[in-house]
């Protein structure tokens, strides 16, 4: 599929010709893009963490019959005083996995355990605890009412129906749902296939000396780290220098392969930043001043059959620019639908924040439990480079474009970063 035909980006924000913010770039791009299709049948337990490809029907009812849900005594309701106890006769007993084969006649009772089948004729079950037992009778209070303490069949999963959606992603609960079906394996959509590189003559790769004026290439290790979190499939190009021709190589290599291209660094307007007149060259991409801080410069368009996205270089911009802008779009891409909730807290600030009203901003923070409530504090200088403020932080900060700063005391935003990064 060539994603071209699907989409317009000839669009400007609203803040001006390529300046957006950071809500309508994420909404520009999930417009743009669609889930890249194809799927495989999977082993249920290879299944976790791989996004459903078809609705997962029922093919039985789950309990597959109506059963008991404490331990107790089978009885019918109807034989039961009005006021005063009930003396029945104990006719037998229903273990789980092993039924009572006989009838629950008038003035009868059968002994349960919980999970066994009910016996027939019976139709609820009274807790062990509140009866008296007396030789081979039992006695029962009265108030008990008929479909007490069970379970029916199909009220977890009925037959036919849809035990789980197309889109899921699959979590522990739900492998276990698929099991209860007696279900073997699973269609998930295909992996997402990745490339990404980091460009810069000033990196260098772990392993060796850093030579004067180069910083070692961590942003393929974070973006490692997040890509393979959400499942995908990896092609990691490396560090590809501040030369035309070769990026060029690079790009038309990883458009082969991969349904995206992430890049790092060499968006902004310096004298070394090529990738920008590249992609434009080899493929259809807008470059936006985002309102956002920190990475204010970003690139998102396709070349060849491939969506890219060019994120700045500084390496917590990178982070931050993945997690708010990009992550969603991939999840969306693997065939992810609905994306998940993105919840937001509030909570006291207790340092004070300086901002200037204009980008969305998103310090990092680390949340506290102090005086009986939660609090968050900033994880210290919070420079677009020091990416130790990402390492200790818990949490983004989230200031909105209009907030003028916070004082100490004050209420603010945070998104966890559980189940986001
Ligand atoms: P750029 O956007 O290419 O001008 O890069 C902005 C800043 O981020 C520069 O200080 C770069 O040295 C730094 N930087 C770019 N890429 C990386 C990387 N892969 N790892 C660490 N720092 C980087
Ligand atoms: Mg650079």
């Amino acid at each position: 599929m060539n994603p071209a035909s699907e989409t317009d980006l000839g669009c400007a924000g609203p803040a001006g010709r390529n300046t957006l913010r950071v809500d309508a770039a994420r909404q520009l791009i999930l417009d743009s893009i669609r889930p890249v299709g194809g799927w495989e049948m999977v082993p249920v337990r290879d299944a976790l963490g791989r996004i459903l490809a078809r609705d997962v029907i029922a093919p039985c009812n789950v309990p597959a019959h109506d059963n008991s849900a404490m331990d107790g005594y089978a009885i019918r309701a109807a034989d039961l005083a009005a006021q005063g106890d009930t003396t029945l006769d104990v006719v037998g007993t229903a273990f789980a996995g092993r039924a009572f084969s006989g009838i629950v006649g008038a003035g009868q009772a059968v002994r349960i355990m919980t999970g066994a089948v009910m016996p027939h004729g019976a139709d609820a079950v009274v807790v062990q605890e509140i009866t008296r037992s007396e030789g081979n009778k039992v006695v029962i209070p009265p108030g008990q009412r008929a479909g007490q303490n069970l379970r029916r069949a199909g009220e977890d999963l009925a037959l036919g129906s849809a035990a789980l959606a197309a889109g899921k992603r699959i979590r522990p609960a739900d492998l276990g749902l698929i099991a209860s079906l007696g279900i073997a394996e699973v269609a998930v959509a295909r992996r997402l296939r990745v490339a990404f590189f980091s460009t810069g003559d000033e990196l260098a790769s772990i392993g060796r000396p850093l030579a004067p004026g180069e910083v070692y290439d961590s942003n393929r290790y974070t973006l490692f780290g997040a890509l393979t979190r959400l499942g995908f499939e990896l092609l990691d190009m490396g560090v590809v220098p501040d030369e035309p021709a070769t990026m060029e190589a690079a790009f038309a290599q990883a458009a082969r392969h991969a349904d995206v291209i992430l890049t790092t660094g060499g968006v902004s307007v310096g004298e070394a930043d090529f990738i920008r007149e590249l992609m434009d060259k080899l493929g259809e991409v807008r470059f936006w001043k985002l309102e956002i801080k920190p990475g204010r410069p970003m690139a998102f368009g396709h070349l060849g059959g491939a969506w890219l996205f060019g994120l700045p270089g500084n390496p917590v911009a990178v982070m931050v620019t993945f997690y708010q802008i990009v992550q969603d779009a991939l999840l969306r891409m693997a065939g992810m639908d609905p994306l998940p909730p993105r919840p937001l807290l509030e909570v006291v600030c207790a340092d004070r924040l300086r901002k200037n009203p204009g980008r969305r901003e998103y310090p990092r923070g680390k949340l506290e439990f102090a005086d009986g409530r939660w609090q968050v504090r900033t994880t210290g200088a919070q420079g677009s480079g020091i990416l130790r403020s990402m390492s200790e932080a818990d949490c983004f900060i989230i200031l909105d474009e209009e907030c003028a700063g916070v004082e100490a005391g004050e209420r603010v935003t945070v998104q966890l970063f559980e189940g986001l990064i």
